[in-house]
Protein backbone atom coordinates (compact mmCIF):
# COMPACT_ATOMS: atom_id res chain seq x y z
CA UNK A 1 0.00 0.00 0.00
CA UNK A 2 1.41 3.56 -0.96
CA UNK A 3 1.80 5.90 1.70
CA UNK A 4 3.36 8.79 0.72
CA UNK A 5 1.23 10.88 -1.33
CA UNK A 6 4.35 11.91 -3.34
CA UNK A 7 5.74 8.52 -4.15
CA UNK A 8 5.21 8.96 -7.72
CA UNK A 9 6.65 11.71 -8.01
CA UNK A 10 9.72 10.41 -6.31
CA UNK A 11 9.65 7.59 -8.19
CA UNK A 12 9.72 9.30 -11.37
CA UNK A 13 12.27 11.81 -10.38
CA UNK A 14 14.66 8.76 -8.86
CA UNK A 15 14.18 7.03 -12.28
CA UNK A 16 15.64 10.10 -14.04
CA UNK A 17 18.10 10.86 -11.50
CA UNK A 18 19.64 7.28 -12.44
CA UNK A 19 19.83 7.76 -15.62
CA UNK A 20 22.96 10.22 -14.52
CA UNK A 21 25.27 7.94 -11.98
CA UNK A 22 27.76 9.34 -9.31
CA UNK A 23 30.40 9.65 -12.16
CA UNK A 24 28.27 12.43 -14.40
CA UNK A 25 28.05 14.65 -11.50
CA UNK A 26 31.87 13.57 -10.02
CA UNK A 27 33.14 14.78 -13.53
CA UNK A 28 31.00 18.21 -13.90
CA UNK A 29 32.59 19.16 -10.09
CA UNK A 30 35.45 18.31 -11.33
CA UNK A 31 35.34 20.77 -14.57
CA UNK A 32 33.56 22.95 -13.18
CA UNK A 33 31.25 22.33 -15.59
CA UNK A 34 27.77 23.37 -15.65
CA UNK A 35 25.06 20.29 -15.89
CA UNK A 36 23.46 21.31 -19.11
CA UNK A 37 22.22 17.51 -19.87
CA UNK A 38 21.05 16.71 -16.74
CA UNK A 39 19.24 20.45 -16.47
CA UNK A 40 17.56 19.59 -20.41
CA UNK A 41 16.53 16.37 -19.33
CA UNK A 42 14.59 17.46 -16.43
CA UNK A 43 13.16 20.04 -18.17
CA UNK A 44 11.80 18.06 -21.49
CA UNK A 45 10.49 16.01 -18.43
CA UNK A 46 8.34 18.93 -17.49
CA UNK A 47 9.75 19.27 -13.83
CA UNK A 48 11.41 22.67 -14.47
CA UNK A 49 7.50 23.64 -15.26
CA UNK A 50 6.21 22.48 -12.32
CA UNK A 51 5.07 25.59 -10.92
CA UNK A 52 3.94 27.11 -13.94
CA UNK A 53 -0.12 26.91 -14.24
CA UNK A 54 -1.66 24.05 -16.46
CA UNK A 55 -3.55 27.18 -18.71
CA UNK A 56 0.48 28.37 -19.41
CA UNK A 57 1.51 24.96 -20.82
CA UNK A 58 3.01 23.54 -17.14
CA UNK A 59 1.66 21.13 -14.61
CA UNK A 60 0.41 23.46 -12.27
CA UNK A 61 1.63 22.05 -9.50
CA UNK A 62 2.17 23.64 -5.64
CA UNK A 63 5.45 24.41 -3.55
CA UNK A 64 5.13 20.78 -1.91
CA UNK A 65 5.27 18.75 -5.41
CA UNK A 66 8.39 21.26 -6.41
CA UNK A 67 10.17 20.84 -3.17
CA UNK A 68 9.86 16.99 -3.33
CA UNK A 69 11.40 17.46 -7.05
CA UNK A 70 14.13 19.17 -5.27
CA UNK A 71 15.00 16.70 -2.23
CA UNK A 72 15.19 13.73 -4.89
CA UNK A 73 17.58 15.78 -6.96
CA UNK A 74 19.85 15.95 -3.86
CA UNK A 75 19.10 12.95 -2.53
CA UNK A 76 19.52 11.08 -5.99
CA UNK A 77 23.44 12.62 -5.34
CA UNK A 78 22.88 15.74 -7.69
CA UNK A 79 22.71 19.55 -6.75
CA UNK A 80 19.84 20.97 -7.70
CA UNK A 81 21.80 24.45 -7.42
CA UNK A 82 21.82 24.07 -10.38
CA UNK A 83 18.32 24.76 -11.71
CA UNK A 84 16.51 25.51 -8.21
CA UNK A 85 16.02 29.38 -9.58
CA UNK A 86 13.89 28.33 -12.04
CA UNK A 87 11.43 27.06 -9.74
CA UNK A 88 11.37 30.02 -7.04
CA UNK A 89 11.61 32.70 -9.47
CA UNK A 90 8.28 30.97 -10.86
CA UNK A 91 6.51 31.69 -8.25
CA UNK A 92 7.08 35.59 -8.54
CA UNK A 93 6.33 35.89 -12.16
CA UNK A 94 3.10 33.72 -11.58
CA UNK A 95 1.95 35.97 -8.37
CA UNK A 96 2.88 39.29 -8.90
CA UNK A 97 3.53 39.16 -12.71
CA UNK A 98 0.43 41.20 -14.77
CA UNK A 99 -0.93 38.58 -17.48
CA UNK A 100 0.40 40.57 -20.20
CA UNK A 101 3.64 38.74 -18.38
CA UNK A 102 2.18 35.74 -17.92
CA UNK A 103 1.14 35.12 -21.67
CA UNK A 104 4.54 36.39 -22.85
CA UNK A 105 6.59 34.37 -20.67
CA UNK A 106 5.13 31.30 -19.00
CA UNK A 107 4.74 29.26 -22.16
CA UNK A 108 7.93 29.16 -23.39
CA UNK A 109 9.60 28.92 -19.96
CA UNK A 110 7.48 25.70 -19.95
CA UNK A 111 8.22 24.55 -23.27
CA UNK A 112 12.24 24.82 -22.43
CA UNK A 113 12.13 27.71 -25.09
CA UNK A 114 13.30 30.21 -22.33
CA UNK A 115 15.08 29.78 -18.61
CA UNK A 116 14.25 31.63 -15.66
CA UNK A 117 17.00 30.89 -13.14
CA UNK A 118 18.86 33.82 -11.97
CA UNK A 119 17.54 36.85 -9.53
CA UNK A 120 19.90 39.72 -8.65
CA UNK A 121 19.37 40.72 -5.11
CA UNK A 122 22.50 40.77 -3.36
CA UNK A 123 25.03 43.93 -3.77
CA UNK A 124 28.72 44.16 -2.26
CA UNK A 125 28.83 47.23 0.02
CA UNK A 126 25.00 46.25 1.61
CA UNK A 127 24.88 42.33 2.19
CA UNK A 128 22.06 41.10 4.11
CA UNK A 129 21.11 44.80 4.63
CA UNK A 130 18.97 44.53 1.36
CA UNK A 131 16.47 47.63 1.70
CA UNK A 132 19.77 49.31 1.79
CA UNK A 133 21.02 48.05 -1.72
CA UNK A 134 22.23 51.20 -3.94
CA UNK A 135 21.72 49.18 -7.38
CA UNK A 136 18.98 52.07 -9.16
CA UNK A 137 15.73 52.26 -12.27
CA UNK A 138 15.28 55.67 -13.08
CA UNK A 139 11.93 56.14 -15.31
CA UNK A 140 12.75 58.06 -18.55
CA UNK A 141 10.00 57.59 -21.09
CA UNK A 142 9.19 54.08 -21.86
CA UNK A 143 12.51 52.79 -20.64
CA UNK A 144 14.12 52.53 -16.87
CA UNK A 145 17.40 53.20 -17.11
CA UNK A 146 19.74 50.84 -14.34
CA UNK A 147 23.03 51.55 -12.49
CA UNK A 148 25.03 49.65 -9.94
CA UNK A 149 26.34 46.41 -8.51
CA UNK A 150 25.00 43.00 -7.72
CA UNK A 151 26.95 40.12 -6.44
CA UNK A 152 26.68 36.26 -5.90
CA UNK A 153 24.05 35.93 -8.80
CA UNK A 154 23.99 32.73 -10.15
CA UNK A 155 23.37 30.75 -13.02
CA UNK A 156 23.38 33.62 -15.08
CA UNK A 157 25.13 32.44 -17.67
CA UNK A 158 22.66 29.53 -18.01
CA UNK A 159 19.44 31.38 -18.07
CA UNK A 160 17.56 34.22 -20.32
CA UNK A 161 15.85 36.08 -17.66
CA UNK A 162 16.86 36.99 -14.48
CA UNK A 163 14.31 39.05 -11.72
CA UNK A 164 16.08 42.06 -10.55
CA UNK A 165 15.84 44.32 -7.39
CA UNK A 166 16.53 47.85 -7.69
CA UNK A 167 15.99 51.06 -6.18
CA UNK A 168 13.15 53.28 -7.65
CA UNK A 169 12.98 56.11 -4.57
CA UNK A 170 15.28 57.09 -3.12
CA UNK A 171 15.78 55.80 0.74
CA UNK A 172 15.64 59.54 1.98
CA UNK A 173 12.55 59.74 -0.22
CA UNK A 174 10.58 56.91 1.43
CA UNK A 175 8.72 56.67 4.89
CA UNK A 176 9.49 52.59 5.54
CA UNK A 177 12.88 51.39 3.99
CA UNK A 178 11.23 48.78 2.34
CA UNK A 179 9.28 50.64 0.53
CA UNK A 180 10.73 52.01 -3.34
CA UNK A 181 12.18 49.08 -4.17
CA UNK A 182 11.27 47.22 -7.44
CA UNK A 183 11.65 44.10 -9.44
CA UNK A 184 12.13 43.75 -13.11
CA UNK A 185 12.07 41.08 -15.42
CA UNK A 186 15.82 41.63 -17.12
CA UNK A 187 16.37 39.41 -20.81
CA UNK A 188 19.75 38.57 -19.92
CA UNK A 189 20.69 37.93 -23.84
CA UNK A 190 19.57 41.86 -24.55
CA UNK A 191 21.62 43.13 -21.57
CA UNK A 192 24.93 41.16 -22.17
CA UNK A 193 27.15 44.01 -23.47
CA UNK A 194 24.31 46.36 -23.80
CA UNK A 195 25.20 48.11 -20.40
CA UNK A 196 25.48 44.96 -18.43
CA UNK A 197 28.88 43.35 -18.02
CA UNK A 198 29.14 39.64 -16.09
CA UNK A 199 32.17 38.93 -14.32
CA UNK A 200 32.17 34.98 -12.80
CA UNK A 201 33.52 33.77 -9.33
CA UNK A 202 35.10 31.32 -8.72
CA UNK A 203 34.04 29.58 -6.02
CA UNK A 204 34.20 26.42 -3.21
CA UNK A 205 31.04 24.70 -4.85
CA UNK A 206 30.67 24.11 -8.48
CA UNK A 207 27.89 27.12 -8.25
CA UNK A 208 27.95 29.30 -11.46
CA UNK A 209 27.67 32.79 -9.81
CA UNK A 210 29.01 36.21 -10.75
CA UNK A 211 29.80 39.69 -10.07
CA UNK A 212 27.23 41.87 -12.51
CA UNK A 213 27.79 45.98 -13.21
CA UNK A 214 25.20 47.77 -14.48
CA UNK A 215 26.03 51.00 -16.70
CA UNK A 216 22.85 52.38 -18.01
CA UNK A 217 21.49 49.55 -18.84
CA UNK A 218 18.01 50.75 -20.61
CA UNK A 219 14.95 47.88 -20.23
CA UNK A 220 11.42 48.52 -21.29
CA UNK A 221 9.28 49.97 -19.04
CA UNK A 222 6.91 47.07 -19.29
CA UNK A 223 9.83 44.89 -17.80
CA UNK A 224 8.47 46.37 -14.17
CA UNK A 225 7.06 43.91 -12.50
CA UNK A 226 3.74 44.68 -10.36
CA UNK A 227 3.01 48.42 -9.00
CA UNK A 228 6.63 50.54 -8.53
CA UNK A 229 7.93 50.97 -5.08
CA UNK A 230 6.19 46.91 -3.86
CA UNK A 231 9.16 45.13 -4.81
CA UNK A 232 10.46 44.06 -2.11
CA UNK A 233 6.89 42.60 -1.00
CA UNK A 234 7.07 41.09 -4.09
CA UNK A 235 10.81 39.61 -3.57
CA UNK A 236 9.69 38.33 -0.07
CA UNK A 237 7.07 35.89 -2.32
CA UNK A 238 10.45 34.24 -4.10
CA UNK A 239 12.52 34.34 -1.23
CA UNK A 240 10.76 32.45 0.99
CA UNK A 241 9.92 29.80 -1.67
CA UNK A 242 13.74 29.46 -2.16
CA UNK A 243 14.10 29.15 1.56
CA UNK A 244 11.34 26.20 1.38
CA UNK A 245 13.16 24.89 -1.57
CA UNK A 246 16.68 24.84 -0.62
CA UNK A 247 15.38 23.47 2.80
CA UNK A 248 14.33 20.67 0.94
CA UNK A 249 17.63 20.21 -0.86
CA UNK A 250 19.06 19.93 2.20
CA UNK A 251 16.91 17.28 3.62
CA UNK A 252 18.10 14.89 -0.36
CA UNK A 253 21.43 15.83 1.07
CA UNK A 254 20.51 14.92 4.98
CA UNK A 255 19.11 11.53 3.59
CA UNK A 256 21.83 10.92 1.03
CA UNK A 257 24.88 11.44 3.37
CA UNK A 258 23.00 8.90 6.23
CA UNK A 259 22.24 6.50 3.43
CA UNK A 260 26.07 7.00 2.25
CA UNK A 261 27.47 6.75 5.94
CA UNK A 262 24.85 3.76 7.13
CA UNK A 263 26.06 1.83 4.44
CA UNK A 264 29.77 2.00 4.67
CA UNK A 265 29.94 1.43 8.34
CA UNK A 266 27.98 -1.65 8.48
CA UNK A 267 30.78 -2.66 5.98
CA UNK A 268 33.92 -1.20 7.11
CA UNK A 269 35.59 -3.78 9.40
CA UNK A 270 38.32 -2.19 11.49
CA UNK A 271 39.34 -4.10 15.14
CA UNK A 272 37.65 -7.61 13.73
CA UNK A 273 33.92 -6.00 13.45
CA UNK A 274 31.97 -3.19 11.43
CA UNK A 275 32.74 0.30 12.82
CA UNK A 276 29.03 0.53 12.52
CA UNK A 277 28.79 -1.74 16.03
CA UNK A 278 30.18 1.36 18.27
CA UNK A 279 27.52 3.56 19.49
CA UNK A 280 29.84 6.60 18.99
CA UNK A 281 29.48 5.73 15.01
CA UNK A 282 26.23 5.16 15.45
CA UNK A 283 24.60 7.81 17.50
CA UNK A 284 26.18 11.08 15.44
CA UNK A 285 23.98 9.23 12.33
CA UNK A 286 20.97 8.48 14.60
CA UNK A 287 20.76 11.88 15.53
CA UNK A 288 21.24 13.46 12.26
CA UNK A 289 18.97 11.28 10.52
CA UNK A 290 16.36 12.43 13.69
CA UNK A 291 16.62 15.82 12.53
CA UNK A 292 16.25 15.62 9.19
CA UNK A 293 13.25 13.83 9.60
CA UNK A 294 12.00 16.67 11.88
CA UNK A 295 13.31 19.43 9.14
CA UNK A 296 11.09 17.61 6.79
CA UNK A 297 7.88 18.29 8.67
CA UNK A 298 8.49 21.72 8.77
CA UNK A 299 9.41 21.85 5.18
CA UNK A 300 6.11 20.73 4.35
CA UNK A 301 4.30 23.24 7.27
CA UNK A 302 6.08 25.90 5.29
CA UNK A 303 5.05 24.60 1.86
CA UNK A 304 1.41 23.87 3.00
CA UNK A 305 0.87 27.58 4.37
CA UNK A 306 2.66 28.41 1.14
CA UNK A 307 0.47 27.00 -1.22
CA UNK A 308 -2.63 28.04 0.92
CA UNK A 309 -1.34 31.96 0.13
CA UNK A 310 -1.21 31.85 3.84
CA UNK A 311 2.10 34.32 5.33
CA UNK A 312 4.91 31.56 5.67
CA UNK A 313 8.01 33.89 6.47
CA UNK A 314 8.37 32.12 10.10
CA UNK A 315 7.75 28.28 8.80
CA UNK A 316 9.90 28.70 5.79
CA UNK A 317 12.95 30.18 7.55
CA UNK A 318 12.52 27.88 10.44
CA UNK A 319 12.37 25.01 7.92
CA UNK A 320 15.62 26.21 6.33
CA UNK A 321 17.41 26.91 9.82
CA UNK A 322 16.58 22.99 10.74
CA UNK A 323 17.24 21.62 6.92
CA UNK A 324 20.76 23.48 6.38
CA UNK A 325 21.43 22.24 10.14
CA UNK A 326 20.46 18.43 9.45
CA UNK A 327 22.19 17.98 6.76
CA UNK A 328 25.42 19.63 7.70
CA UNK A 329 25.52 17.31 11.02
CA UNK A 330 25.00 14.27 8.04
CA UNK A 331 27.52 15.69 6.30
CA UNK A 332 30.14 15.90 9.09
CA UNK A 333 29.27 12.33 10.39
CA UNK A 334 29.26 10.92 6.59
CA UNK A 335 33.15 12.37 6.27
CA UNK A 336 33.68 11.45 9.97
CA UNK A 337 33.67 8.11 9.72
CA UNK A 338 34.40 7.48 5.93
CA UNK A 339 37.58 8.03 7.56
CA UNK A 340 40.67 8.83 5.01
CA UNK A 341 38.18 7.87 2.12
CA UNK A 342 35.55 11.02 2.69
CA UNK A 343 38.19 12.93 1.13
CA UNK A 344 38.37 10.79 -1.83
CA UNK A 345 36.91 12.17 -4.82
CA UNK A 346 35.50 8.76 -5.95
CA UNK A 347 33.32 8.52 -3.10
CA UNK A 348 31.67 11.35 -3.54
CA UNK A 349 31.13 12.72 0.04
CA UNK A 350 33.44 15.92 0.22
CA UNK A 351 31.97 16.97 -2.88
CA UNK A 352 28.35 16.73 -1.55
CA UNK A 353 29.81 18.08 1.84
CA UNK A 354 30.93 21.45 0.52
CA UNK A 355 27.47 21.42 -1.41
CA UNK A 356 25.29 21.86 1.45
CA UNK A 357 27.89 23.75 3.27
CA UNK A 358 27.16 26.60 1.23
CA UNK A 359 23.20 26.30 2.76
CA UNK A 360 24.06 27.54 6.24
CA UNK A 361 25.68 31.09 4.64
CA UNK A 362 22.96 31.56 1.89
CA UNK A 363 20.26 32.59 0.31
CA UNK A 364 20.06 33.87 4.16
CA UNK A 365 22.41 33.03 6.88
CA UNK A 366 21.38 31.20 9.53
CA UNK A 367 22.09 33.99 12.19
CA UNK A 368 19.54 35.97 9.82
CA UNK A 369 16.54 33.12 10.69
CA UNK A 370 17.53 33.40 14.43
CA UNK A 371 17.33 37.34 14.12
CA UNK A 372 13.89 37.14 12.11
CA UNK A 373 12.73 34.67 14.87
CA UNK A 374 13.41 36.52 17.77
CA UNK A 375 12.26 39.58 16.25
CA UNK A 376 8.84 38.71 14.17
CA UNK A 377 7.90 35.75 15.96
CA UNK A 378 9.05 36.19 19.81
CA UNK A 379 8.24 40.08 19.76
CA UNK A 380 11.98 40.77 21.54
CA UNK A 381 13.35 44.02 20.35
CA UNK A 382 14.95 45.08 16.74
CA UNK A 383 18.72 44.68 16.94
CA UNK A 384 20.07 46.12 13.63
C1 LIG B 1 27.36 30.40 -4.02
C2 LIG B 1 26.44 31.53 -3.73
C3 LIG B 1 25.35 31.76 -4.56
C4 LIG B 1 24.51 32.86 -4.34
N1 LIG B 1 23.50 33.13 -5.23
C5 LIG B 1 22.80 34.29 -5.11
C6 LIG B 1 21.85 34.67 -6.11
O1 LIG B 1 21.63 33.96 -7.11
N2 LIG B 1 21.21 35.87 -5.97
C7 LIG B 1 21.45 36.70 -4.92
O2 LIG B 1 20.83 37.77 -4.87
N3 LIG B 1 22.32 36.36 -3.93
C8 LIG B 1 23.00 35.18 -4.00
N4 LIG B 1 23.92 34.82 -3.04
C9 LIG B 1 24.17 35.73 -1.92
C10 LIG B 1 23.67 35.20 -0.57
O3 LIG B 1 22.28 35.30 -0.51
C11 LIG B 1 24.41 36.01 0.49
O4 LIG B 1 25.78 35.62 0.48
C12 LIG B 1 23.83 35.78 1.87
O5 LIG B 1 22.53 36.33 1.95
C13 LIG B 1 24.70 36.46 2.93
O6 LIG B 1 24.95 37.80 2.58
P1 LIG B 1 26.44 38.35 2.56
O7 LIG B 1 27.30 37.37 1.84
O8 LIG B 1 26.44 39.73 2.05
O9 LIG B 1 26.87 38.33 4.07
P2 LIG B 1 26.83 39.53 5.10
O10 LIG B 1 25.51 40.22 5.08
O11 LIG B 1 28.06 40.33 4.93
O12 LIG B 1 26.93 38.72 6.47
C14 LIG B 1 28.09 37.93 6.77
C15 LIG B 1 27.81 37.13 8.02
O13 LIG B 1 27.67 38.03 9.12
C16 LIG B 1 26.66 37.59 9.99
N5 LIG B 1 25.71 38.72 10.18
C17 LIG B 1 25.44 39.74 9.35
N6 LIG B 1 24.55 40.57 9.88
C18 LIG B 1 24.24 40.07 11.10
C19 LIG B 1 23.37 40.47 12.15
N7 LIG B 1 22.62 41.57 12.08
N8 LIG B 1 23.29 39.69 13.26
C20 LIG B 1 24.04 38.56 13.37
N9 LIG B 1 24.87 38.14 12.40
C21 LIG B 1 24.98 38.88 11.29
C22 LIG B 1 26.03 36.35 9.37
O14 LIG B 1 26.55 35.20 10.01
C23 LIG B 1 26.48 36.35 7.94
O15 LIG B 1 26.69 35.04 7.45
C24 LIG B 1 24.73 33.70 -3.21
C25 LIG B 1 25.81 33.43 -2.35
C26 LIG B 1 26.65 32.39 -2.59
C27 LIG B 1 27.83 32.16 -1.66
Amino acid sequence: MQTDPHQDIRDAIRALCATFPPEYHRRIDAERGYPEAFVQALTEAGWMAALIPEEYGGSGLGLTEASVIMEEINRSGGNSGACHGQMYNMTTLVRHGSEEQRRRYLPKIAAGELRLQSMGVTEPTTGTDTTRIKTTAVRTGDRYVINGQKVWISRVQHSDLMILLARTTPLAEVAKKSEGLSIFLVDIREAMGSGMTVRPIPNMVNHETNELFFDNLEIPAENLIGEEGQGFKYILTGLNAERTLIAAECIGDGYWFTDKVSAYVRERQVFGRPIGQNQGVQFPIAEAFIEVEAASLMRFEACRMYDAGQPCGAQANMAKYLAAKASWEAANACLQFHGGFGFACEYDVERKFRETRLYQVAPISTNLILSYVAEHVLGLPRSF
